[in-house]
């Protein structure tokens, strides 16, 4: 079965359609910006997570940067998104993100993998629009509040359980990596389980969390922000009794400590404690998290610019929040690509309160692009240059490449 009808930009039953040509955009530009884009690739990167690099290629000779959230499939999804962006001008970035969520609508584009790879164009988009206007990313967004992102290094030791072992890490990474801003996982295993499954915390459990909290904040508190996380480990009942407990701690935000699924319990756990509720990386898009904000069960949201919606989708969501006087703490896990992309976020929005870097301990995070020196002492300075600002080194991108994977096919 073919469903290439499914693709066909021009077909009689499609849905509501927002093409250029259903649209009927057809005046002229000014010079140099009627451009059209004729080609999306995709290569896999085998970082510290399966890092998906986007490019979309226009007819002028330029290309943009992009790179959507990890995940199986995506590839896929985004050659299936080909069709409604190739002969389109990469200026409406908009129009287009649009157009390919109500393409994808079939396929489930409310949320995850679709919305993901969406994303991955979307960044694309904002790279070469960027590099048509001669202008910064940021400046696509509105322009800028700060000149350098502050981000918060996520910190892992080989024994996680063990608080002196987290002190330890704490201190190194603020004192020889230069950060300011630090997380921890606190769903780590104390030895007080009974059982794995019920989501349950015991008391002692609750005090093994809490002693990680007290050596972490000791050691490091007076120089830096700690937050920490708990991958959505626990009941109601006892995502709130470790909130209650950790009170007493100068604790940054407390992260997904209950599942994502239930907004009602999620409310209620962040209006039952003075311990910052952060949450939001795990659902997409503006109506993903607006419940999140107008109903008051986030204190901080986490949206992921690669996965999230995008760039544009990411500042809508910070909009909504700053209505709700709620700040931005951007969940990330990419390469410097998906990185840079939500600094050049961070900039344009009033509040962004930190960026996640989570590869530190890869050593080459930074190889992938021909700059260097992106994050000094734990701080993003947004580039002059064109879109995102970087150049990939596809010599680094090949020597990196995720089984399987080719580099781009420039011809
Ligand atoms: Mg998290």
């Amino acid at each position: 079965m073919s469903y290439e009808h499914l693709q066909d930009p021009n077909a009689e039953y499609t849905m509501r359609d927002l093409s250029a040509e259903t649209m009927g955009l057809s005046r002229p530009r000014s010079e140099g910006r009627d451009v059209e884009i004729t080609d999306v690739q995709t290569a896999i990167v085998d970082g510290n997570y399966p890092w998906t690099l986007v490019r979309v290629y226009t007819d002028d000779g330029r290309v943009g940067n992009g790179e959507a959230y990890w995940g199986g499939a995506i590839p896929e999804i985004i050659e299936r998104l080909k069709p409604f962006v190739v002969g389109e001008n990469p200026l409406d970035i908009d129009r287009l993100y649009e157009h390919m969520v109500q393409k994808m609508s079939g396929e489930g584009s409310i949320a995850g993998k679709d919305i993901a790879a969406i994303s991955g164009v979307e960044l694309a988009l904002h790279d070469v629009a960027g590099k048509i206007l001669d202008v910064p990313a940021y400046q696509l967004l509105g322009g800028k509040y700060r000149d350098e992102v502050r981000t918060y290094c996520d910190c892992h030791t080989e024994e996680e359980a063990d608080p002196d072992a987290c002190a330890d890490e704490a201190e190194r990474v603020v004192d020889d990596l230069g950060y300011d801003a630090l997380k921890f996982d606190l769903d780590v295993p104390s030895g007080h389980e009974k059982d794995r499954a019920n989501r349950h915390l015991r008391g002692p459990e609750i005090e093994h969390k809490a002693e990680i909290v007290e050596k972490v904040t000791d050691r490091v508190g007076d120089k830096a922000d700690v937050a920490f996380d708990c991958h959505w480990a626990f009941t109601a009942g006892s995502a709130k009794r470790l909130a209650r407990r950790l009170e007493r701690y100068d604790v940054w935000w407390l992260e997904d400590p209950v599942p994502p699924e239930n907004h009602d319990v999620q409310r209620e756990v962040t209006q039952s404690t003075g311990t910052p509720i952060a949450v939001g990386e795990n659902v997409y898009r503006t109506h993903g998290q607006r419940r999140l904000l107008t109903e008051q069960a986030a204190d901080i949201v986490a949206p992921d610019v690669p996965k999230v919606g995008g760039m544009r989708e990411t500042a809508k969501i910070a909009t909504l929040a700053d209505m709700f006087y709620v700040p931005v703490a951007m969940h990330n896990v990419s390469s410097p690509i998906g990185t840079m992309a939500s600094a050049h976020v961070g900039a344009a929005i009033p509040n962004s309160l930190a960026l996640e870097y989570h590869s530190y301990e890869l050593g080459w995070w930074e190889d992938l692009v021909e700059e260097d020196g992106l994050i000094q002492d734990g701080y993003m300075a947004i580039p002059e240059e064109p879109g995102l600002g970087l150049t990939l080194d596809l010599d680094a991108v090949e020597a990196h490449l995720a089984d399987g994977e080719t580099l781009f096919d420039e011809a």
